[in-house]
Protein backbone atom coordinates (compact mmCIF):
# COMPACT_ATOMS: atom_id res chain seq x y z
CA UNK A 1 0.00 0.00 0.00
CA UNK A 2 0.94 3.53 -0.54
CA UNK A 3 2.21 5.83 2.28
CA UNK A 4 2.42 9.32 2.26
CA UNK A 5 5.66 10.29 4.16
CA UNK A 6 7.84 13.17 4.75
CA UNK A 7 11.00 12.11 4.45
CA UNK A 8 13.57 15.20 5.06
CA UNK A 9 12.61 19.25 5.37
CA UNK A 10 10.30 20.02 2.91
CA UNK A 11 10.33 16.83 0.91
CA UNK A 12 7.00 14.86 0.68
CA UNK A 13 6.85 11.26 -1.20
CA UNK A 14 4.33 8.69 -1.78
CA UNK A 15 6.31 5.43 -0.45
CA UNK A 16 5.48 1.63 -0.89
CA UNK A 17 4.85 0.04 2.43
CA UNK A 18 3.61 -3.24 3.54
CA UNK A 19 -0.21 -3.13 4.31
CA UNK A 20 -0.72 -3.44 8.11
CA UNK A 21 -2.84 -6.44 9.83
CA UNK A 22 -4.70 -6.20 12.63
CA UNK A 23 -2.96 -6.70 15.75
CA UNK A 24 -5.26 -7.41 18.25
CA UNK A 25 -9.63 -8.66 18.59
CA UNK A 26 -10.00 -4.92 18.96
CA UNK A 27 -8.53 -3.25 15.75
CA UNK A 28 -9.40 -2.38 12.54
CA UNK A 29 -8.44 -1.28 9.43
CA UNK A 30 -9.90 1.30 7.81
CA UNK A 31 -9.35 3.13 4.00
CA UNK A 32 -8.98 7.03 4.57
CA UNK A 33 -11.29 8.56 1.61
CA UNK A 34 -11.37 12.04 2.64
CA UNK A 35 -8.33 13.30 4.13
CA UNK A 36 -7.79 16.73 5.28
CA UNK A 37 -4.58 18.39 6.07
CA UNK A 38 -4.94 20.03 9.58
CA UNK A 39 -3.01 23.17 10.12
CA UNK A 40 -0.06 21.83 11.65
CA UNK A 41 0.91 19.82 8.55
CA UNK A 42 2.56 22.30 6.37
CA UNK A 43 4.65 23.36 9.16
CA UNK A 44 5.43 19.29 9.80
CA UNK A 45 6.52 19.07 5.91
CA UNK A 46 8.60 21.77 6.13
CA UNK A 47 10.42 20.77 9.06
CA UNK A 48 9.43 23.72 11.60
CA UNK A 49 8.32 22.14 14.17
CA UNK A 50 9.94 19.28 17.06
CA UNK A 51 8.79 16.01 15.10
CA UNK A 52 11.73 15.53 12.23
CA UNK A 53 11.14 13.44 9.49
CA UNK A 54 10.82 11.01 8.24
CA UNK A 55 7.28 9.85 9.52
CA UNK A 56 4.09 9.28 7.73
CA UNK A 57 1.57 12.34 7.33
CA UNK A 58 -1.98 13.05 7.78
CA UNK A 59 -3.95 13.36 11.00
CA UNK A 60 -7.66 14.07 9.86
CA UNK A 61 -10.13 11.64 7.63
CA UNK A 62 -13.08 10.22 7.36
CA UNK A 63 -12.49 7.01 6.26
CA UNK A 64 -14.30 3.59 4.94
CA UNK A 65 -13.48 0.62 7.61
CA UNK A 66 -12.44 -2.50 5.99
CA UNK A 67 -12.07 -5.28 8.49
CA UNK A 68 -12.44 -5.16 12.17
CA UNK A 69 -11.11 -7.69 14.97
CA UNK A 70 -13.51 -10.11 16.75
CA UNK A 71 -14.31 -8.41 19.85
CA UNK A 72 -15.16 -5.39 17.78
CA UNK A 73 -18.94 -3.73 18.09
CA UNK A 74 -19.40 -0.57 17.17
CA UNK A 75 -18.51 -0.66 13.52
CA UNK A 76 -18.19 -3.12 10.91
CA UNK A 77 -16.73 -3.28 6.75
CA UNK A 78 -18.14 -0.34 4.57
CA UNK A 79 -19.09 1.95 7.37
CA UNK A 80 -17.79 5.61 6.99
CA UNK A 81 -16.51 6.85 10.41
CA UNK A 82 -14.44 9.46 11.61
CA UNK A 83 -11.17 8.69 12.67
CA UNK A 84 -9.87 11.31 15.54
CA UNK A 85 -6.17 12.02 15.48
CA UNK A 86 -5.01 10.66 19.18
CA UNK A 87 -4.69 6.61 20.11
CA UNK A 88 -6.28 5.97 23.41
CA UNK A 89 -7.45 2.83 24.62
CA UNK A 90 -11.23 3.68 25.46
CA UNK A 91 -10.14 2.06 29.40
CA UNK A 92 -8.00 3.66 31.11
CA UNK A 93 -8.34 5.85 34.08
CA UNK A 94 -7.50 8.65 31.74
CA UNK A 95 -9.93 7.83 28.88
CA UNK A 96 -12.30 6.83 31.06
CA UNK A 97 -11.80 10.76 32.92
CA UNK A 98 -12.32 11.61 28.95
CA UNK A 99 -8.80 12.32 28.30
CA UNK A 100 -7.62 10.32 25.63
CA UNK A 101 -4.75 12.92 25.04
CA UNK A 102 -3.48 11.45 27.76
CA UNK A 103 -4.20 7.61 27.45
CA UNK A 104 -1.65 5.44 29.71
CA UNK A 105 -1.87 2.42 27.56
CA UNK A 106 -0.05 3.86 24.68
CA UNK A 107 3.17 5.90 24.49
CA UNK A 108 2.42 9.29 25.56
CA UNK A 109 1.85 11.53 22.45
CA UNK A 110 1.19 8.56 20.48
CA UNK A 111 -1.22 9.69 17.42
CA UNK A 112 -1.60 9.56 13.94
CA UNK A 113 0.58 11.87 11.53
CA UNK A 114 2.87 13.25 14.36
CA UNK A 115 6.31 11.10 14.88
CA UNK A 116 5.54 12.29 18.82
CA UNK A 117 5.12 8.64 20.98
CA UNK A 118 6.37 6.17 18.06
CA UNK A 119 4.93 5.82 14.41
CA UNK A 120 1.01 4.92 14.23
CA UNK A 121 0.77 5.93 10.53
CA UNK A 122 -0.51 8.60 8.81
CA UNK A 123 -4.17 9.57 7.72
CA UNK A 124 -3.45 10.14 4.17
CA UNK A 125 -2.25 6.62 3.71
CA UNK A 126 -4.24 3.51 1.47
CA UNK A 127 -4.57 1.92 5.21
CA UNK A 128 -4.54 2.57 8.43
CA UNK A 129 -4.70 0.35 11.74
CA UNK A 130 -6.56 1.68 14.07
CA UNK A 131 -5.53 -0.53 17.42
CA UNK A 132 -9.52 0.19 19.31
CA UNK A 133 -11.78 0.78 17.18
CA UNK A 134 -14.84 0.83 19.33
CA UNK A 135 -12.70 3.40 21.72
CA UNK A 136 -11.92 5.45 18.53
CA UNK A 137 -13.76 5.43 15.73
CA UNK A 138 -17.22 7.65 15.39
CA UNK A 139 -19.53 5.89 12.61
CA UNK A 140 -21.02 9.10 10.07
CA UNK A 141 -24.66 9.29 10.68
CA UNK A 142 -26.33 8.56 7.01
CA UNK A 143 -26.16 11.36 4.15
CA UNK A 144 -23.82 13.66 6.08
CA UNK A 145 -20.89 14.74 2.85
CA UNK A 146 -17.71 12.68 4.54
CA UNK A 147 -15.55 16.02 2.82
CA UNK A 148 -17.32 18.25 4.88
CA UNK A 149 -16.49 16.20 7.68
CA UNK A 150 -13.45 14.68 6.73
CA UNK A 151 -11.53 17.35 9.55
CA UNK A 152 -13.46 16.74 12.48
CA UNK A 153 -11.02 14.50 13.41
CA UNK A 154 -8.93 17.26 14.75
CA UNK A 155 -9.29 20.69 13.67
CA UNK A 156 -13.27 21.37 13.26
CA UNK A 157 -13.53 19.76 16.73
CA UNK A 158 -11.01 21.86 18.14
CA UNK A 159 -12.64 24.92 17.15
CA UNK A 160 -15.92 23.54 18.52
CA UNK A 161 -14.46 22.85 21.59
CA UNK A 162 -12.99 26.05 22.13
CA UNK A 163 -15.39 28.32 21.35
CA UNK A 164 -18.07 26.77 22.46
CA UNK A 165 -17.25 25.97 25.77
CA UNK A 166 -16.09 29.04 27.49
CA UNK A 167 -19.39 30.43 25.81
CA UNK A 168 -21.69 28.19 27.63
CA UNK A 169 -21.46 29.60 30.94
CA UNK A 170 -21.39 33.04 29.67
CA UNK A 171 -24.44 34.36 27.78
CA UNK A 172 -25.01 36.88 25.28
CA UNK A 173 -20.78 36.43 24.97
CA UNK A 174 -18.78 39.04 23.34
CA UNK A 175 -16.08 36.62 21.03
CA UNK A 176 -12.95 37.90 19.85
CA UNK A 177 -11.39 35.33 17.46
CA UNK A 178 -7.51 35.72 16.76
CA UNK A 179 -6.58 34.20 13.50
CA UNK A 180 -3.07 33.37 11.92
CA UNK A 181 -3.52 29.34 11.05
CA UNK A 182 -4.91 28.19 7.88
CA UNK A 183 -8.28 27.47 8.73
CA UNK A 184 -8.95 27.32 12.56
CA UNK A 185 -9.78 31.08 13.37
CA UNK A 186 -12.38 30.78 10.55
CA UNK A 187 -13.94 27.55 11.89
CA UNK A 188 -13.39 29.19 15.51
CA UNK A 189 -15.56 31.90 14.35
CA UNK A 190 -18.35 29.68 12.66
CA UNK A 191 -18.35 27.53 15.64
CA UNK A 192 -18.66 30.49 17.95
CA UNK A 193 -21.70 31.26 16.22
CA UNK A 194 -22.99 28.61 16.20
CA UNK A 195 -22.61 28.04 20.08
CA UNK A 196 -25.07 31.16 20.36
CA UNK A 197 -22.37 34.01 20.52
CA UNK A 198 -23.99 37.87 21.25
CA UNK A 199 -21.00 39.02 18.28
CA UNK A 200 -17.80 37.68 17.24
CA UNK A 201 -14.67 39.81 15.86
CA UNK A 202 -12.12 38.70 14.04
CA UNK A 203 -8.56 39.71 13.87
CA UNK A 204 -6.16 39.01 11.13
CA UNK A 205 -3.99 40.55 8.84
CA UNK A 206 -4.36 38.53 6.12
CA UNK A 207 -6.97 39.53 3.26
CA UNK A 208 -8.02 35.94 2.16
CA UNK A 209 -9.04 34.52 5.31
CA UNK A 210 -10.58 38.10 6.93
CA UNK A 211 -13.15 37.42 4.04
CA UNK A 212 -13.85 34.06 5.09
CA UNK A 213 -14.18 35.49 8.51
CA UNK A 214 -16.45 37.88 7.73
CA UNK A 215 -18.60 35.49 4.84
CA UNK A 216 -18.76 33.17 8.28
CA UNK A 217 -20.46 36.04 10.62
CA UNK A 218 -17.79 38.15 12.05
CA UNK A 219 -17.05 41.68 12.13
CA UNK A 220 -13.73 41.64 10.48
CA UNK A 221 -13.25 45.56 11.42
CA UNK A 222 -13.26 45.69 15.70
CA UNK A 223 -11.65 49.32 15.50
CA UNK A 224 -8.07 49.66 17.39
CA UNK A 225 -8.85 49.79 21.56
CA UNK A 226 -9.86 46.09 22.21
CA UNK A 227 -8.84 45.31 25.71
CA UNK A 228 -10.81 44.34 28.27
CA UNK A 229 -13.90 43.97 25.69
CA UNK A 230 -14.23 40.52 25.33
CA UNK A 231 -15.53 37.19 27.63
CA UNK A 232 -14.33 35.17 25.40
CA UNK A 233 -11.03 34.84 23.18
CA UNK A 234 -9.76 32.17 21.15
CA UNK A 235 -6.48 32.41 19.90
CA UNK A 236 -6.00 30.51 16.71
CA UNK A 237 -2.88 32.31 15.95
CA UNK A 238 1.24 31.22 15.93
CA UNK A 239 1.99 34.69 16.35
CA UNK A 240 3.17 35.33 20.32
CA UNK A 241 2.28 38.67 19.88
CA UNK A 242 -1.36 38.25 18.70
CA UNK A 243 -2.02 36.09 21.57
CA UNK A 244 -0.78 38.75 23.96
CA UNK A 245 -3.45 40.83 21.89
CA UNK A 246 -5.69 38.46 22.33
CA UNK A 247 -5.46 38.02 26.40
CA UNK A 248 -5.34 42.18 26.73
CA UNK A 249 -8.43 41.58 25.08
CA UNK A 250 -10.40 39.65 27.90
CA UNK A 251 -13.04 41.68 29.71
CA UNK A 252 -13.27 40.72 33.98
CA UNK A 253 -13.98 36.68 33.94
CA UNK A 254 -13.42 36.24 31.05
CA UNK A 255 -11.69 33.24 29.18
CA UNK A 256 -8.61 32.44 26.51
CA UNK A 257 -8.55 29.04 24.61
CA UNK A 258 -5.79 29.24 22.73
CA UNK A 259 -5.18 26.56 20.09
CA UNK A 260 -2.55 27.79 17.89
CA UNK A 261 0.28 26.04 18.58
CA UNK A 262 3.24 28.19 19.97
CA UNK A 263 6.58 26.38 20.38
CA UNK A 264 8.15 28.87 22.21
CA UNK A 265 7.21 30.55 25.55
CA UNK A 266 5.24 33.73 24.26
CA UNK A 267 4.79 36.39 27.02
CA UNK A 268 1.90 36.35 29.23
CA UNK A 269 0.60 39.40 30.77
CA UNK A 270 0.07 37.32 33.90
CA UNK A 271 -0.60 40.53 36.62
CA UNK A 272 -3.59 42.08 34.26
CA UNK A 273 -4.95 38.63 33.83
CA UNK A 274 -5.04 37.92 37.66
CA UNK A 275 -6.67 41.19 38.64
CA UNK A 276 -9.15 40.43 35.91
CA UNK A 277 -9.80 37.03 37.33
CA UNK A 278 -9.45 35.36 33.95
CA UNK A 279 -8.96 31.95 32.36
CA UNK A 280 -6.47 30.65 30.07
CA UNK A 281 -6.72 27.10 28.79
CA UNK A 282 -4.02 25.71 26.08
CA UNK A 283 -4.15 21.92 25.24
CA UNK A 284 -4.37 19.58 22.50
CA UNK A 285 -7.89 18.76 22.60
CA UNK A 286 -9.82 15.53 23.25
CA UNK A 287 -12.53 15.36 20.17
CA UNK A 288 -13.85 11.58 20.32
CA UNK A 289 -16.54 12.55 22.70
CA UNK A 290 -17.67 15.77 20.69
CA UNK A 291 -17.74 14.58 17.10
CA UNK A 292 -20.97 13.76 17.38
CA UNK A 293 -22.02 17.14 17.75
CA UNK A 294 -20.20 18.04 15.24
CA UNK A 295 -21.56 15.86 12.68
CA UNK A 296 -24.89 17.43 13.83
CA UNK A 297 -24.05 21.19 13.49
CA UNK A 298 -22.58 20.67 9.44
CA UNK A 299 -25.62 18.00 8.72
CA UNK A 300 -27.61 20.96 9.89
CA UNK A 301 -26.14 23.74 8.05
CA UNK A 302 -24.83 25.73 11.15
CA UNK A 303 -21.27 25.71 9.86
CA UNK A 304 -19.63 25.27 6.78
CA UNK A 305 -16.30 23.57 7.43
CA UNK A 306 -15.37 23.74 3.00
CA UNK A 307 -15.40 27.24 3.34
CA UNK A 308 -11.86 26.72 5.04
CA UNK A 309 -11.46 23.99 2.17
CA UNK A 310 -11.42 25.18 -1.03
CA UNK A 311 -8.79 22.52 -2.77
CA UNK A 312 -10.31 18.85 -3.21
CA UNK A 313 -7.57 16.13 -4.98
CA UNK A 314 -6.74 13.45 -6.02
CA UNK A 315 -3.63 11.05 -4.35
CA UNK A 316 -1.56 12.21 -7.58
CA UNK A 317 -1.96 15.60 -6.52
CA UNK A 318 -1.30 15.39 -3.06
CA UNK A 319 2.35 16.28 -2.94
CA UNK A 320 1.91 19.42 -4.76
CA UNK A 321 -1.80 20.46 -3.00
CA UNK A 322 -0.37 19.97 0.57
CA UNK A 323 2.51 22.72 0.43
CA UNK A 324 0.47 25.02 -1.15
CA UNK A 325 -0.20 28.15 1.13
CA UNK A 326 -3.25 29.58 2.91
CA UNK A 327 -6.36 26.69 2.71
CA UNK A 328 -6.70 23.17 3.81
CA UNK A 329 -7.02 20.68 1.61
CA UNK A 330 -8.68 17.73 0.89
CA UNK A 331 -7.10 14.45 -0.48
CA UNK A 332 -10.11 11.74 -2.16
CA UNK A 333 -9.92 8.37 -2.87
CA UNK A 334 -12.22 6.08 -4.48
CA UNK A 335 -14.49 3.53 -2.15
CA UNK A 336 -13.75 0.23 -2.44
CA UNK A 337 -16.64 -1.35 -0.02
ZN1 LIG B 1 -3.67 18.73 13.94
ZN1 LIG C 1 -6.53 4.97 27.53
Amino acid sequence: MKELVVQHPGQLAWVNVPSPLLTSPRSALVRPIASASCDLDRRLIAGLTPFKPPFALGHECVAEVLEVGDEVTGVRRGDLVSVPWKIACGECRQCLAGRATACTAVARHAAFGVPAGGHWGGLFSEVVLVPFADAMLVPLPPGLNPLAVASASDNLTDAWVAASRPIASRPDARVLVVGGTESLGVLAVQMAVAAGAASVDYLDDNPYRLDLAQRSGANVDPGQVLDERYDVVVSATRDPQALHRGLLALAPGGHCSCIGIIFDDPKIPLFGMYLRDVTLSVGVCNVRPHIPKVFELVGSGRCDPLLVSPTIVSCEDATEALVQPLAKCIVVRERIT
